[in-house]
């Protein structure tokens, strides 16, 4: 089980699909961004015009995409989905945009992975609305510029800190989604569990909840998984027991943790004594970027009390201590 796996199957996408809300008013939590988008979206709509390009950032799993479709959705049009890595060149953007009706929305997932050319054709199509587009080969090749539908480019990143700064600049509206608690994870479980038709105490969606990371992709991952071991091993009902069997069996981290959050803490104890340690050598003992560390492990462990940044570098606290099982000052291993 990889909870935190962007790759499903496609019975796993359509539950995903169910399990995604389609308005602001299903959408839990994220108070201020909400407040925000829903005012520029009543002014747009008031205006009739387009909403502004709209930047979404914050670690994957915390509704980027969904809150795409809602904006859609509320301004009564039509998105269409793309990623950075799958637009190759400027014509496979061309396409998409020549395609959008007045106000529409282009959803762009990953945009900080758009290729250098793709980025910059897209500067004019933001700013201007407008596009040059190769016609013809050969001798009789030639350029013309043609003029887009008025459209709102909504953009997704986990790594806000790999957006080129003209494109920051694009985006009238920046919004950072932040981790949920286990309050707004336990509603986001109680309402997925009513779309499944599968009952649930309170206590078990509370289980759930607490150990999903913050994040709801997760904990609907989660409690799917639970379901299937309730029709299995129980009577279909999610109460507290097969939820905490299920878990169990699942190999789920008491605070959701996933394994690189585990092996960052599992380090900087073994390795760097509890730290202080820098960003770049704490990134090459655990095999990763350090700018995927500081943009979706590192806010986590932080949020959680695990690390505390010191302007030394990163430290663990007596609760990643306690979390792993070890004694503080104690020797190597375990
Ligand atoms: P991202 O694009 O940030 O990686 P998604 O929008 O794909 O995340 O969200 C993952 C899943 O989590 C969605 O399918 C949706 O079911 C659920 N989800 C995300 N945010 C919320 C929320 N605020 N309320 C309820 N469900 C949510």
């Amino acid at each position: 089980l990889d909870p935190t796996s962007e790759h499903f199957s496609p019975e796993e996408m359509d539950v995903e699909r169910k399990l995604r809300p389609l308005s602001f008013d299903d959408f839990a939590g994220q108070e201020n961004v909400l407040e925000n988008l829903q005012i520029f979206v009543k002014a747009a709509n008031l205006r009739g015009e387009a909403l502004d390009h709209t930047l979404l950032h914050g670690p994957p799993g915390l509704g980027k995409t969904t809150l795409a479709h809602i904006l859609a959705n509320e301004l009564d049009v039509d998105v269409k989905v793309t990623s950075g890595p799958v637009l190759d060149k400027p014509g496979d953007l061309a396409g998409l945009l020549t395609n959008l009706s007045e106000r529409d929305v282009l959803f762009i997932d990953e945009i900080h992975r758009l290729s250098p050319i793709v980025e910059e054709y897209l500067y004019s199509a933001m700013e201007d609305y407008k596009i040059d587009i190769m016609i013809e080969t050969g001798p009789n090749a030639r350029t013309v510029q043609i003029n887009l539908n008025p459209f709102t480019l909504v953009g997704a990143t986990t790594r806000s800190g790999l957006l080129t700064s003209p494109m920051r600049a694009r985006f009238g509206i920046s919004s950072r989604l932040q981790y949920y608690n286990t309050e707004l994870l336990t509603t986001i479980v109680q309402r997925s569990s009513g779309i499944l038709d599968v009952p649930i105490s309170m206590e078990a969606a509370i289980e759930i909840a607490g150990r999903s990371r913050g994040t709801p992709r997760i904990a609907n991952a989660l409690l799917r998984r639970v379901r299937d071991f309730a029709q299995i091993k129980g009577d279909g009902n999610i109460d507290i027991k097969i939820a905490k069997f299920a878990l169990e069996a699942l190999n789920v981290d008491a605070h959701g943790l996933d394994e690189m959050d585990n092996r960052i803490l599992a380090t900087l104890i073994d390795k760097f004594k509890g730290g202080p340690v820098g960003i770049t050598t704490l990134a090459t003992a655990v095999s990763e970027s350090s700018e995927t560390i500081e943009e979706v492990y590192e806010p986590f462990l932080i949020q959680q009390g695990f690390i505390i940044r010191t302007p030394r570098g990163r430290e663990v606290t007596e609760a990643a201590y306690k979390h792993l099982g070890r004694i503080k000052g104690g020797t190597q291993g375990g």
